[in-house]
């Protein structure tokens, strides 16, 4: 106890520290040799159209399926993956699974389905981003216009100039790109003016806040008609309830997705819920 080891609360909290820096050792180990055991996978969590009702998207979410250590979610290993120098070969699977599984769904009958992915601010600094994504849908066959990248302000603040010829290149590969978590950055406005982004997705703190006050939902309600202004989409995140959903369709928001919807899916429940709401789509047709 502290008062018999002199009062000397430091070595307590260096047996923390100890605690902390094996726990990264141990699961830097692991996550090296994830690749090797193809323990990664995606989920997919929907997009909906919000007018229409209709199912038209999904984000792809990684996960790690760790013999070791069970499921475990970007939040607790990216930023590891970023710092040992993992995440562009991850990144790169990404952009190919999800490239990949969006071909075959566009080949089962689904036309206008876009797939989202995120990417790290490390992949943005590969002086071959756009050549590799290139080759990736080449190989793919997944036609450009169904695939969105997801970036955020911060990966983009401190080199704009660098960012906005690289994403320039994408968007003449024809795929678009998504602000993500817009609003709570430092810099959402410069952004969005200099960047060629086509869609913003309002950050799940601002849905919370919609349905509390005035100034949430007045918040929300002047992002959508600056965007729009602008000629881009508007993505809702994290929509979790009925009223929030209500709030957006009002305020003329484009699109949404959240737990209201569904969690992020694994690829067997999402493959379910196409085949559902293809079949009721088939049926609204006869
Ligand atoms: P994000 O891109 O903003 O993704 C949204 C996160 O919110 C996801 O967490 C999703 O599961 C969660 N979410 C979705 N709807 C709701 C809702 O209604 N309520 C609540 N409470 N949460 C909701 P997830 O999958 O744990 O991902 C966290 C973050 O990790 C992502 O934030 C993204 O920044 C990053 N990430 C995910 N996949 C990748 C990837 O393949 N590459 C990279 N570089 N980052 C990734
Ligand atoms: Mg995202
Ligand atoms: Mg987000
Ligand atoms: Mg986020």
């Amino acid at each position: 106890n502290a008062k018999r080891s002199g009062g000397n609360q430091y070595r307590l909290y260096s047996d923390d520290m100890m605690q902390l820096v094996q726990r990264n050792v141990r699961m830097e180990k692991h996550l090296r040799r994830s690749l090797e055991r193809n323990e990664w996978v995606l989920h997919y969590q929907p997009q909906y159209d919000i007018r229409s009702g209709r199912l038209i998207g999904a984000e792809a979410l990684i996960r790690w399926q760790s013999e070791e250590l069970g499921l475990v979610y970007p939040g607790d290993f990216v930023t590891l993956a970023e710092q040992i120098g993992l995440i562009n070969e991850i990144g790169r699977w990404v952009i190919e699974e999800a490239c990949r599984q969006g071909k075959q769904w566009m080949d089962e009958g689904w036309d206008d389905f876009m797939i989202s992915v995120n990417v790290s601010s490390k992949q943005l600094d590969e002086p071959f981003f756009v050549k590799n994504v290139q080759s990736i849908l080449q190989s793919s066959g997944l036609h450009p216009s169904y695939l969105c990248l997801e970036i955020t302000e911060s990966m983009v603040v401190n080199k704009l100039n660098a960012a906005r010829s690289m994403l320039d290149e994408l968007v003449e590969l024809g795929i678009h790109i998504a602000i993500d978590d817009f609003g709570t950055g430092y810099s959402s406005l410069s952004v969005l003016r200099q960047l060629p982004i086509s869609i913003i997705k309002i950050d799940r703190a601002f849905i919370t806040d919609m349905v509390r006050d005035r100034d949430g939902l007045s918040i929300v309600k002047t992002i959508v008609s600056m965007g729009h202004e602008l000629n881009k989409q508007i993505v809702a995140e994290g929509v979790e309830t009925e009223e929030q959903l209500q709030h957006l369709h009002r305020l003329n928001c484009d699109k949404a997705q959240g737990y209201y919807f569904h969690k992020p899916l694994p690829v067997a429940d999402m493959e379910a819920l196409l085949a559902q709401t293809g079949e009721l789509r088939h049926r609204a047709q006869k």
